[in-house]
């Protein structure tokens, strides 16, 4: 919320957020914007709030969508991007915004493609957590790498998801910047606008 006032905004300006995910550290701020619409992955809501599909216990905490926010759901299929499959996110008016299945860390999980001016980025969530996952020699931290595994829902997706990123960062950089949720490399990156 911070951030969306040092942009100039007010948190009612705020109509959607488009979410990678619904682990407890990525939908926190869902409350701070109570009429926005939420935009996630249908599995997604099945395991975390309707409790169709069964979670890990523990991993989501209900009271961060008790006020009963209007959700937009997602599915597979879409347009391509980049070999991959991608649904408009906000309807044909705002056509640049795509949400993009990439399961795994959870069975809803998405990326989320914006097409900036002269580039894509795409806002990977937590479909890998270190910048040296994408490198064509991958790299990881041992104890990072036990934390992601322990994180898993499903291995080989996430596997098979992170080698796609990997294809994609090797074969297009120059038309898609790819940045996780947590890795301050990634960050910094992206912050000082050196896509
Ligand atoms: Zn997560």
């Amino acid at each position: 919320m911070r951030q969306v006032k040092a942009l100039g905004y007010s948190p009612d300006d705020v109509r959607h957020l488009l979410l990678t995910h619904l682990d407890r550290d990525h939908a926190g701020g869902i409350p701070d914007f109570p009429n926005a619409r939420v935009h996630v992955h249908r599995r997604e809501l099945d395991m975390a709030v309707l409790h169709r599909i069964p979670a890990p216990k523990g991993r989501y905490v209900r009271d961060q969508w008790k006020h009963g926010p209007e959700w937009a759901l997602y599915g597979e299929g879409g347009e391509d991007w980049f070999g991959f499959k991608g649904v408009r996110a906000l309807g044909d008016r705002e056509p640049d915004i795509l949400m993009i299945p990439l399961p795994g860390h959870t069975l809803g999980h998405c990326g989320i493609a914006v097409r900036t001016k002269d580039k894509w980025l795409l806002h990977a969530g937590d479909a890998y957590f270190f910048h040296g996952q994408l490198h064509a020699k991958p790299k990881m931290p041992l104890v990072l790498g036990m934390f992601q595994r322990r994180a898993d829902m499903d291995r080989t997706l996430r596997i098979e998801n992170q080698e796609r990123l990997r294809t994609l960062k090797a074969a297009h950089s120059d038309a898609v910047t790819i940045f996780n949720s947590h890795d301050p490399v990634d960050y910094e990156h992206c912050r000082c606008g050196q896509h």
